[in-house]
Formats: C-alpha cells, structure tokens, sequence
C-alpha cells in the first residue's frame, strides 16, 4: 500500500515527472557524450604521510554537457548504472586512465598508479578483465600502476561470485581498492577473503575525527585491521590539518582530500605535481 501510494504521488508530482525528463534526455545526451568527447577525466592526488611523496590519483568522471554545463559524477552514473550505460564510462575512463599512464613513462615521470572506479556491473561483467587485458597490451602500460576501486557495497550486492572476478583481474596484475569501506553491510571478517592491495576509508569516518576520542578509536582499529592483513590503508576525503594530524596518529598509510588538493583535469595535475614536488 505504501509503495502504491509511493508510486501515485510520483505519477502525479509535477517536480518528480520534470526529474524523470530530464533523466530521460541525459540518457539519451549521454550516448553521444562519449562519441563527441564530453566526457573528462579529473585527476585527485594522494600523498603517502611516511615518504611525503605522491603515490597517484583517482580518476573522476566529468561531464562538459554543451547545454546543462559541467555535470558531476552524481548527476549521471547513478542512472548510467541503472541502463547499462555504465560500462562505456567504464572503458572510456580506462582507456584515459591507461594513455596518461603510457604518456607519464615516456615523459621519464617518476611512476605513479591511477585508480579508476568500477561499479557494481562493472564486476558482474565477465568481459571485463579481457578488455582491460587489450587496453594495457596496446600501451605496453605496467598493470600494476593502474588500480580498480570497487565498492565494498558493490561487491556484496553483485549476483555473481565478486571474488572469481577480483581474483581475473589480479591474475593481469591490476591493483585492486576496496571504496567507501565501512559505509556497507560487510564485516571486517569478510575483507580478509577478498584480494586487494588498498583500504579507502570512507570520508564519514575521516570528517572531525579530530573532535571525538571514540571516532579516533575507531578509525585506528580500521587501520589496524587493514595494515594486519597487509592492506595499504587511504583515509578519504581529508580536509583540514587538525583531522590530518589525527589520522597520521592513526598510523594510515595515505591521505587524499581537499586538504591535499581537489580534483583537477591532466594539465592542471601535471602543473600541481610540479609545484608539488
Ligand atoms: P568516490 O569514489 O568516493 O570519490 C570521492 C569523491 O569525494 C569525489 O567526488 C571527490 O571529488 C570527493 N572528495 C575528494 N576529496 C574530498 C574532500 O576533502 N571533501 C569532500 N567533501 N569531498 C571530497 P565526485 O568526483 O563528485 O564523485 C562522486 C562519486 O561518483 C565517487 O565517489 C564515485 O563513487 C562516483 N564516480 C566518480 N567517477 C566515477 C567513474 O568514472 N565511474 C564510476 N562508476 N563512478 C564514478
Ligand atoms: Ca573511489
Ligand atoms: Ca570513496
Ligand atoms: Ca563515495
């Protein structure tokens, strides 16, 4: 009965009935985005606290929409996921991910890995490690310098066996990311079954824990449990030196955020490392 009621009062809501319009449209837009070069690739470095260097970066999706103007990841891949539309964004990104890697070598950079993120039917695609197999054969790309980000609710609600998957990928020697970790329903049990390299601490448990004892318990147990079973451990979404102070008492091994810088597209990265040393 709620979910009827539910259902009439979006039929007849003049502002859900606009929303599902302009979904449709983008929808459509979207198909072209990727052919016409829509589509940017924002880089967001993270700074190991032992070494002080930059390790690398996640990719994040943009999109240069020609009317709406630049549209953020929220506006579209929730519902590029939900058509299937997902995987072109997927490849696209990829393949940006894994020219600049290929471009970084030849420029003689010092090497550094880029996370590209990978949903949910990202992993429950089967075709996946063979194509990200041809994409780092063409580049002649080390595997080990590009990393996949899944997240760990992703990877529970994925109808196929998550892990055989994970398990493709790292056969072709990808680095693999568990994201947003503590936000899903997994238990710190269940990572111990999964083969990846790196632990992303979701921002929620990152944000003021400066302010409260418990929070900085907590966040010190996560890192303890991640670096035990020899994971990398990021803290995400780091803004400020009072929360960094914290989170490098914590032990954690990387830091990314604002604090550090934010998303940026290639030129303005590459200008950012140069600064940055
Ligand atoms: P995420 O993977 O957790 O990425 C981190 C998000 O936090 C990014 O938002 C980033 O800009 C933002 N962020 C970074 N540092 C800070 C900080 O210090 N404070 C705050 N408040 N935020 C910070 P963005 O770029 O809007 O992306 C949002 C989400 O969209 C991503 O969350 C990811 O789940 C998804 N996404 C982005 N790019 C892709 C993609 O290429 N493919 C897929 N499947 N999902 C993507
Ligand atoms: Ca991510
Ligand atoms: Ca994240
Ligand atoms: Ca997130």
């Amino acid at each position: 009965e709620a979910k009827r009621l539910r259902q009439d009062v979006a039929v007849f809501n003049p502002s859900a009935e606009a929303a599902r319009a302009l979904h449709l449209s983008l929808l459509s837009d979207l198909a072209t985005a990727i052919q016409q070069d829509q589509l940017r690739q924002f880089l967001q470095p993270k700074r190991c606290l032992k070494t002080g260097r930059i390790t690398g970066a996640e990719a994040l999706v943009r999109w240069q929409h020609p009317q709406r103007g630049w549209l953020p990841p929220g506006d579209f891949v929730p519902f590029a996921e939900r058509s299937g539309r997902i995987r072109q964004i997927t490849d696209w990104m990829l393949a940006r991910a894994v020219r600049t890697l290929a471009a970084w070598e030849v420029e003689g950079r010092e090497p550094m890995s880029i996370a590209v993120n990978i949903s949910t039917l990202d992993i429950q695609d089967q075709t996946l490690p063979a194509r990200l197999a041809a994409l780092l054969a063409e580049y002649r790309v080390d595997p080990g310098q590009l990393q996949l980000e899944v997240t760990e609710t992703g990877l529970m609600s994925s109808g196929t066996d998550p892990i055989a998957v994970l398990n493709a990928l790292k056969a072709w020697g990808v680095k693999l990311a568990i994201d947003d970790f503590g936000t899903g329903q997994s238990s710190l049990a269940y990572l111990q079954h999964l083969p990846v390299d790196e632990l992303k601490i979701d921002r929620s448990f990152v944000q003021d824990v400066n302010a409260d004892p418990r929070r900085q318990a907590l966040l010190k147990s996560i890192v303890g449990v991640g670096q035990g079973l020899g994971l990398t451990v990021t803290a995400e979404g780091v803004e400020n030196q009072a929360e960094l102070d914290c989170i490098a008492a914590c032990g954690c091994d990387l830091i990314q955020g604002y604090l550090l810088a934010k998303p940026m597209d290639l030129p303005d990265f590459q200008t950012w490392l140069g600064r940055t040393g």
